[in-house]
């Protein structure tokens, strides 16, 4: 996968497999975006390059743990976030990615703070706190 931010500054690339793709509705997100929700995709960082000049901002996720966002200091779109909490996963915003098929959602959430006006009309899993399935992937990850 890879993607760029509005300008083009800021580029991406990463070979891994995402571990988990969802619209998060997370205040956070909420207020990071202007929108209902954010597309991400998660993925393992190692092997992955960034490049172009980055400004970051330390803020806090939907579980209160530390995020890294880092956005291009020329357009200002937040491109990805590390994820403190996570070890070595990255957040990348699926409006930066470059193939339309690269966002393959599988879930809601965060569905505790969702912007009720806008209604969810898709069949995805919907979780009202944070995905379970990084907790299964961290489960089995290997060391
Ligand atoms: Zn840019
Ligand atoms: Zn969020």
């Amino acid at each position: 996968m890879k993607g760029q931010c509005r300008c083009g500054e800021v580029t991406y690339e990463t070979s891994r497999d995402p571990v988990f793709s969802g619209y998060c509705h997370c205040h956070a997100c909420q207020k990071r975006s202007s929108a209902p929700c954010t597309g991400f995709v998660m993925v393992p960082w190692e092997g992955s390059t960034l490049s172009g000049e980055t400004r970051t901002y330390q803020d806090l996720g939907g579980s209160g743990q530390p995020v890294v966002e880092h956005s291009c200091i020329k357009c200002g779109s937040l491109v990805l976030m590390e994820l403190k909490v996570l070890d070595n996963i990255v957040a990348i915003m699926a409006s930066t990615l470059e193939g339309p098929n690269d966002f393959i959602p599988e879930s809601h959430v965060w569905l505790s703070s969702q912007d009720k006006r806008f209604e969810i009309q898709d069949d995805l899993l919907k979780q009202q706190g944070p995905p379970k399935q990084m907790a299964l992937y961290l489960a089995r990850k290997p060391v």
